[in-house]
């Protein structure tokens, strides 16, 4: 929680902020679960924060808040809280996995030590008996001991290899989940492809790649026309299927090296190492030419739906550009094919020639 919503929650006020969070959401027509409960304390707690702006366009335009809008905000902005959760229960069984190893350890350090000493004794034993020449019953003593020592020794190493077989496993199962939660959190719930955290990393990656090996590079930024007017024939959960639709076809052509991500609502972005701009508009045709050519239908009734379209922008990455520069000249071509008639690809070079 930030630290506004915090300080709010310790006030005299908490009650009121409390009260008012569940009155709005009963207004809204939104169910009371742990997670809304907590974006609306933020909402009302900090209007003016990020969180508060977001909620405050996505609620204003009325749309129905959904379960995946809540996971998106809460990805988006309360990403830390929930990930800490998750990589702090996983250290702890990871801390709990080594004490059993170093403990195992020390025990075997402590027997191994043992023998040791048996071993120094029993030597010492074989010299007097030496000197004063052998006595049979002493020798099957220190036999006896030395055997009896052997053995024990030999089970603690067994008991520490198990344990150590355990923990092995225990701390790989962990790697898994760990490398689990790392994906999703860098994956969008709805259409499985990046989210905009994950995107944000890879163009920064893929800046610096092309930067040093002095490679071409472009990105794409697509967004579907007119979806809101869809989601208001339609409503939102089939505004969702298309949407997993469209991000069907993006994925598919978006095959490594390439990296596409659902950049917000129903925006799209496509990185495109080591590739110029020609063969990506080539690319970028295909994808719209195969979204608008299809007739929708909705699921649940089968009634059709016809065809949306996409708009898309492009840039292809000059020597020294910065990501954020690059992402604003595609956003400026994509803002140039929805001005001049949508269902439409542009390159911004060409915009820039024109200008
Ligand atoms: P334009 O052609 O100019 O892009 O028009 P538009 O209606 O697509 O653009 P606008 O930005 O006005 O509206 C975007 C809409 O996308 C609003 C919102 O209802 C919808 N949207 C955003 N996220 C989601 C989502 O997760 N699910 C659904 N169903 N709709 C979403
Ligand atoms: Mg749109
Ligand atoms: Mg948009």
């Amino acid at each position: 929680m930030s630290k506004q919503v915090q300080t709010t929650l310790r006030g005299p006020e908490a009650f009121v902020l409390v009260r008012r969070a569940v009155d709005e959401m009963e207004r809204l027509g939104v169910w009371p679960t742990p997670l809304n409960f907590e974006l609306w304390l933020h909402w009302l707690g900090d209007p003016e924060g990020p969180l508060g702006q977001e909620m405050t366009r996505l609620l204003g335009d009325g749309s129905p808040f959904t379960e995946e809008t809540a996971e998106m905000l809460a990805a988006e902005y309360l990403p830390r809280g929930r990930l800490s959760e998750e990589i702090r229960d996983a250290g702890a069984v990871l801390n709990r996995e080594l004490s059993t190893v170093s403990e195992a350890i020390a025990q075997a350090q402590r027997s191994q030590a043992a023998y040791g000493e048996t071993l120094a004794g029993a030597s010492a034993h074989f010299e007097q008996s030496t000197e004063q020449s052998a006595e049979p019953k002493a020798l099957l003593g220190v036999v006896t001991t030395l055997s009896k020592a052997t053995t024990q020794v030999r089970a603690e190493n067994a008991t520490l290899e198990k344990r150590l077989a355990t923990s092995t496993k225990e701390v790989a199962r962990l790697r898994e989940h760990l490398e689990q939660v790392r994906r999703d959190a860098m994956t969008d719930a709805l259409t499985n492809l990046g989210n905009r955290k994950a995107f944000d990393e890879e163009l920064l990656r893929a800046c610096d790649e092309a930067e040093k090996k002095r490679r071409p590079m472009s990105l794409a930024v697509l967004d579907i026309d007119h979806f809101k007017r869809f989601n208001d024939t339609w409503g939102h959960q089939t505004g969702d299927q298309v949407l997993r639709y469209v991000a069907s076809v993006i994925g598919r052509v978006s095959k490594a090296p390439r990296v596409a991500a659902r950049y917000g609502g129903e925006e799209f972005a496509i990185i495109f190492p080591s590739e110029s701009a020609s063969l990506v508009e080539v690319a970028l045709n295909q994808i719209r030419e195969e979204i608008g050519s299809r007739a929708l239908r909705r699921r649940s009734t089968n009634d059709e739906l016809g065809a949306v379209t996409i708009s898309a922008g492009l840039a292809q990455r000059r020597p020294g550009e910065s990501g954020s520069s690059l992402l604003d000249r595609a956003d400026e071509a994509l803002y140039a094919s929805k001005r001049t008639g949508r269902n439409k690809v542009t390159n911004a070079e060409r915009l820039e020639i024109a200008a």
